[in-house]
C-alpha cells in the first residue's frame, strides 16, 4: 500500500550535527510527512527536487515546539523538535499556526511509538541544555511530554496494560457514541466519546472491545462506531446518508434559528455544513432558508479545512466546533446539530439529555457568597460536595441560546477552569451549578493580601490561568472577558478562569458593545474595541493585563483613565507600566501580549511554556 500524504510545506531545518565537527546551519527544506516517513528535499529552481533526509515515523520518540530564549538566526522563527533514532532535528515553521499543524500531525502518526516520558522545552545549545543545564545532549528531558496535546504539566495518561502492549497499530478503535451499563456480567461498561480497541465484530449485535485499562467485554454493537479516517459518525451534526432537499426539509422542520448539519456532497470526499437561519438577505433570498457551505480543502496543505478563507483548521470536528462558537463569516453560528439518527436502543431514552439538567430538589441551598452581573451567587450542597449556585435574574440573560452553549461548556474540564456541573432550567429562576471556589474571586484575594504574596507565588498564578487558558484555546474555545475578577481562587489558593465565553448571553448592550460604559475596555484588544473581532489572540492580551493586575497585587489597570482616554492612548502606542513588583522579564510578556497586531501575539500554548521557564528560576 502507498503511503497517505499528510502535510507538506517548505520550512527551514537546523543541521543536525550527527558528528561533533559537523556545522550547524540553517537551510530551506521541503517537507513531506506522509503516513510512513518525514522526507525533506532541497528545491532549487530548473532542478529535480533532491532528497536529503528521511526519518521513519517509527523511531520518532518525540514531537513538541522548542521555547526559545534567544534570538533565532533565520527568517522562520517558530520551532519545533523531531526527536529520532538519538537525534533532535529542529526545524523552523513561517508562523505559529504551521508549526501547530506539524506539531499536532506529527503527534497524531507517532502517538503509539516507543515515546520519550520527558523532553526538553529549550535548544540544546553551546554543549549543554538550556533549559536544565545538563551537559550530556541525550540526558533525560526535564518536562512531562504529552503525546496528545502541547506540553503540560497534566500527569501522563496512564500506561497502557499488558495486553495492549502486545497488539499492533493495524487494530481498530470504536468510539462509544453514548454510555452504556452493563446488562450482564461479560459486557463492558462504555462511557460516550471514549475509544476502545475492537477485538471482535464476528457477532452482529454484540462486539467485543477492551478498555483503556485491557478490561475486555462486549458491547452492543449499535452504541459505538470505527474511528478510521473520516469517520464523523460519533458526532451528532453529521448525517452520512441525506440529499441535501431531505437536509433542508429536516432543518426547517427543526426551524431553529442555526439549526445545522454536515452531510456528504454529491462529490467524493467532500462535505457540506447546511445551516438554517431567519436572517434577512442581502440580496432578496426566501425568508426563512437553509444555507449550505461547503467544506474547503486548501489547495497546498492536506489538512487545513476552512469554511471562511480566514480560518483553517486541521480537522473537520475542529472547523465545526470553532464555528458553533462564532459566525466567523457565516450567516449564522452553528447553534443546534439536527441528526438524522435516534438513538437506537429503546431501553436508553436519550442519555444526553438527563446529563446537564440538575433536579433543585438535589440542592440545599446555604449562604449568599456574592452577587455578579447575572444574579446572586450561594453556597449548595450537591450529592455531598460544596458548590456556588448562580441564580441567573431572568430579565438579564438569553436563557435559550445559553442553554445549548451550556451543555458545550460543561464538556470543557480542566483542573484550572471552574468546572460547570450542571443547570436547573425547569423553573426560574435558571440557576448554574459550578465547582466552589473557597477563596473567592482573584482581584479580591490579591488586594486582601496585599505586602504578602511572593514573586513566585504571582508567577504561580498566572501559571494557573495560563494553563487554563491553554486548554480552552485548544479546544478552540474563546473566553471574551478575561480579568482577574473572572478568575477564582480555590482553598488550596490555586487560581481558576471562570465565567468563560458568558459575556455572549448578557443581554444589557452596556455590557457587550465596546462604546457602552460597561464594557471591559481596559481588558481589551485594540482589534475587540474596534471591530469586535474576538479570538484567543484577543484573549492573550486580556491575559497581559491580568498578569499586570497580579503583579499590581489586584490594583486596577488605568485607574485614572476613563475607557476613552485608554483607547486613545493605546492608539498612540502606549501601554501600562511595568509594576514595581514585576521583574523584566514578565514585563515583557505583558508587552509580548500587547502587540498590536494579534498575530504577533504568542499563543497561550507558547506562554504557557514562558511562564513555566519563568517559574523554575
Ligand atoms: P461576575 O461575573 O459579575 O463578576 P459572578 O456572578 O461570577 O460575578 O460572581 C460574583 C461573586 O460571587 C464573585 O466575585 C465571587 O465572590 C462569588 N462567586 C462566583 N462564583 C463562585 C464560585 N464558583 N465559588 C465561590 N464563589 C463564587
Amino acid at each position: 500500500m502507498f503511503p497517505r500524504v499528510i502535510l507538506k510545506g517548505t520550512m527551514i531545518k537546523k543541521s543536525q550535527q550527527k558528528k561533533r565537527i559537523s556545522p550547524s546551519n540553517y537551510k530551506e527544506r521541503f517537507f513531506v510527512l506522509d503516513t510512513q516517513d518525514l522526507k525533506y528535499s532541497e528545491r532549487r529552481p530548473g532542478k529535480k527536487p533532491m532528497l536529503k533526509g528521511c526519518i521513519q515515523l517509527s523511531s520518532i520518540r518525540c514531537v513538541e515546539i522548542v521555547c526559545s530564549d534567544i534570538p533565532i538566526p533565520c527568517n522562520n522563527k517558530y520551532p519545533f523538535q523531531v526527536f529520532h533514532d538519538g537525534y533532535y532535528l529542529y526545524i523552523f515553521a513561517p508562523d505559529n499556526d504551521c508549526r501547530q499543524r506539524w506539531v499536532r500531525a506529527l503527534k497524531e502518526e507517532t502517538k503509539h511509538n516507543n515515546l520519550v516520558v520527558k523532553f526538553h522545552p529549550n535548544f540544546w545549545m553551546d554543549g549543554k541544555w538550556r533549559c536544565c543545564q545538563q551537559t550530556e545532549k541525550l540526558a533525560a528531558g526535564c518536562h512531562l511530554y504529552n503525546p496528545d496535546g502541547y506540553a503540560s504539566k497534566k500527569p501522563l495518561p496512564e500506561l497502557p496494560g499488558p495486553e495492549m502492549k502486545l497488539q499492533d497499530s493495524e487494530q481498530q478503535l470504536v468510539v462509544a457514541l453514548q454510555d452504556y451499563k452493563p446488562q450482564g456480567k461479560d459486557s463492558l461498561p462504555l462511557l460516550k466519546d471514549q475509544e476502545y480497541l475492537l477485538i471482535s465484530s464476528s457477532h452482529l449485535n454484540w462486539w467485543r472491545v477492551q478498555d483503556n485499562k485491557g478490561n475486555a467485554g462486549f458491547v452492543p454493537s449499535t452504541y459505538v462506531v470505527e474511528k478510521a479516517g473520516n469517520n464523523f459518525e460519533r458526532f451528532e451534526w453529521y448525517n452520512k446518508h441525506i440529499t441535501r432537499a431531505e437536509a433542508e426539509d429536516l432543518l426547517m422542520e427543526e426551524g431553529k434559528e442555526g439549526a445545522f448539519m454536515v452531510r456528504d456532497s454529491r462529490r467524493a470526499g467532500v462535505y457540506t455544513v447546511s445551516v438554517f437561519t431567519k436572517a434577512p438577505g442581502s440580496s432578496g433570498e426566501k425568508n426563512p432558508r437553509v444555507k449550505h457551505y461547503q467544506i474547503q480543502q486548501s489547495a497546498t496543505e492536506q489538512r487545513a479545512f476552512y469554511l471562511a478563507e480566514k480560518y483553517l483548521f486541521s480537522t473537520i470536528p475542529e472547523l465545526i466546533h470553532y464555528h458553533q462558537h462564532n459566525a466567523a463569516g457565516l450567516i449564522t453560528r452553528l447553534r443546534h446539530p439536527v441528526s438524522q439518527r435516534r438513538p437506537s436502543s429503546p431501553e436508553v431514552a436519550d442519555p444526553s439529555k438527563a446529563q446537564w439538567e440538575i433536579d433543585p430538589e438535589e440542592l440545599t441551598l446555604g449562604q449568599e457568597v456574592g452577587s455578579g452581573q447575572f444574579g446572586l451567587v450561594l453556597e449548595a450542597a450537591w450529592r455531598d460536595q460544596k458548590v456556588a449556585v448562580k441564580m441567573v435574574r431572568e430579565d438579564c440573560m438569553s436563557d435559550e441560546d445559553f442553554k445549548e452553549e451550556a451543555k458545550i461548556m460543561m464538556k470543557l474540564s480542566h483542573c484550572k477552569l471552574v468546572q460547570l456541573f450542571g443547570m436547573c432550567t425547569k423553573r426560574p429562576p435558571m440557576c448554574l451549578v459550578c465547582e466552589f471556589m473557597e477563596n473567592g474571586c482573584l482581584s479580591d484575594y490579591l488586594r486582601e493580601r496585599k505586602g504578602r504574596l511572593s514573586q513566585n507565588v504571582m508567577l504561580g498564578m498566572c501559571l494557573d490561568v495560563s494553563e487554563g487558558m491553554a486548554y480552552l484555546e485548544s479546544s478552540n474555545f474563546i473566553h471574551r472577558d478575561l480579568a482577574a475578577r473572572n478568575c477564582l481562587v480555590s482553598k488550596n489558593n490555586e487560581v481558576k478562569v471562570s465565567d468563560f465565553g458568558m459575556t455572549r448571553f448578557v443581554f444589557d448592550d452596556q455590557y457587550t458593545s465596546s462604546q457602552c460604559s460597561k464594557f471591559a475596555v481596559k481588558w481589551s484588544a485594540p482589534e475587540v474595541i474596534r471591530y469586535s473581532k474576538f479570538s484567543s489572540k484577543s484573549d492573550v492580551w486580556s491575559f497581559g493585563v491580568l498578569i499586570w493586575e497580579v503583579f499590581n497585587e489586584g490594583r486596577p489597570p488605568y485607574e485614572n483613565l476613563s475607557n476613552l482616554e485608554v483607547v486613545e492612548s493605546l492608539n498612540s502606542g502606549l501601554r501600562l507600566l511595568k509594576p514595581r513588583l514585576a521583574p523584566d522579564s514578565v514585563y515583557m510578556l505583558m508587552e509580548w501580549c500587547w502587540k498590536e497586531k494579534p498575530e504577533d501575539r504568542p499563543s497561550f500554548a507558547v506562554l504557557l511554556h514562558e511562564v513555566e521557564s519563568l517559574s523554575d528560576i
